[in-house]
């Protein structure tokens, strides 16, 4: 007498895990293939040019450009297509990182749940000395078995049979001496148990359930050659596609660990970009950059004081240097001239400035110069290029 055991080997759970993946890739693949019928399957994974590509903008500027000659239906196309390629990436990526992790959790589970049984199984032994409802004789043992209950609890099924080879009566019994009773159907309509009937054919069984106090009645058939056949060639078709989409879903921890190559390198380059666009916005290249005269800040300082001399700026002092990503300090300094009028010295001021740093790192930032009653200010930023 043996009972079914959870524990299987690691390949079923792999298995499983794998067959779960590739249900959710293909229930998301599915919702971009039911808009777009014309697509047979989203080839997902990354080529060998896109991960060994290296930050090219004037290959971007150039599909930037045949991207404006695309129809809106097709550059939605592009765009839907591309976000559920990604995201096929990521989601088979992902299972695959949680994969071992989440096998060893099911295959401990089911060893703990084994465990308990084992000991549930020993405490329980049958009853030698049952006896036959029917005719007093001794009933023996004929199977033991765990009992699956909808509350999961695991109670054990002793099945008993009558010695007297007339009598034959059989008896299920639950470990606590409780006995098993077949629940049988009720009827839908007026809730009277049901007259249950089957009927053997060749090549199939007829059940049927009536009611005695209504007209319910239900009639239905198991086709024991036919439609096992058919099953068999849907199940093969099904596994062929299973096998294939395991290929296509199922990253192996190769594929795993380009996968975080990639992630970082993505990571890195996005980064660059965004930092190339703000440079682009400010009108500094890289190249620019590069070639700028290279100052420390009291160098830069120096020069800012140099420049206003003689021009009628008096008390030039200099706030403390804001250490953000680029360093940022105020000057401030005073009319020396109370013939000249205040929009002319502010732009006396700014073109002076402007010119001092002109090829350095530093500048005069956009909010220019502010004069009010003689006393003018403004701030100068670094320019400063950090690659990734
Ligand atoms: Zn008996
Ligand atoms: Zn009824």
């Amino acid at each position: 007498m043996s009972y079914y055991k959870y524990l299987k080997t690691r390949e079923y759970y792999e298995n499983l895990y794998d067959e779960m993946t590739v249900r959710d890739c293909r229930f998301f693949e599915q919702s971009f293939l039911d808009d777009y019928p014309h697509v047979e399957m989203i080839e997902f994974r990354s080529t060998e040019e896109e991960r060994t590509m290296e930050v090219d903008l004037n290959k971007k500027e150039k599909e930037k450009k045949e991207d404006v000659e695309l129809s809106d239906e097709e550059k939605e196309f592009r765009t839907r297509y591309a976000i559920t390629r990604l995201t096929l990436h990521y989601k088979s990526a992902e299972r695959a990182m949680h994969r071992k992790q989440t096998v060893d959790d099911w295959i401990q589970k089911d060893t703990l749940k084994d465990e308990k049984r084992v000991q549930i199984w020993e405490a329980h032994q049958e009853n030698p000395r049952k006896r036959c409802r029917k005719c007093g004789d001794l009933m023996k043992c004929f199977d033991k078995d765990f009992h699956d209950t909808s509350d999961k609890a695991d109670r054990i099924l002793f099945m008993y049979e009558c010695i007297d080879t007339n009598c034959k009566h059989r008896e299920a019994e639950f470990e606590n001496g409780e006995i098993w009773k077949r629940e049988k159907p009720k009827c839908p309509n007026c809730n009277t148990t049901l007259e249950e009937s089957e009927k053997r054919l060749k090549t199939k069984i007829k059940y049927s359930s009536k009611c005695p106090k209504c007209d319910f009645k239900d009639v239905w058939e198991l086709d024991l050659n036919k439609k096992s056949k058919q099953q068999t060639k849907a199940q093969i078709q099904e596994k062929k596609d299973m096998e294939r989409d395991k290929l296509r879903f199922c990253y192996s921890e190769k594929d795993c660990a380009q996968f975080k190559d990639d992630h970082d390198r993505i990571k890195r380059f996005n980064q660059s970009v965004a930092r190339e666009k703000e440079l682009e916005k400010t009108g500094e290249s890289y190249q620019q950059v590069k070639e700028l005269e290279k100052l420390t800040l009291l160098e830069a300082q120096k020069r800012i004081k140099e420049g206003l001399k003689g021009k009628k700026f008096l008390k030039l002092k200099f706030g403390e240097p804001d250490m953000g990503r680029d360093v940022v300090f105020e000057f401030k300094t005073y009319e020396g001239n109370s013939d000249r009028r205040e929009s002319k010295a502010t732009k006396e001021l700014k073109n002076i400035i402007v010119k001092t740093l002109d090829q350095t790192n530093w500048k005069l930032m956009s909010d220019g110069i502010s004069g009010r009653l003689g006393i003018y200010s403004g701030r100068i930023r670094s320019i400063e290029y950090k690659r990734f």
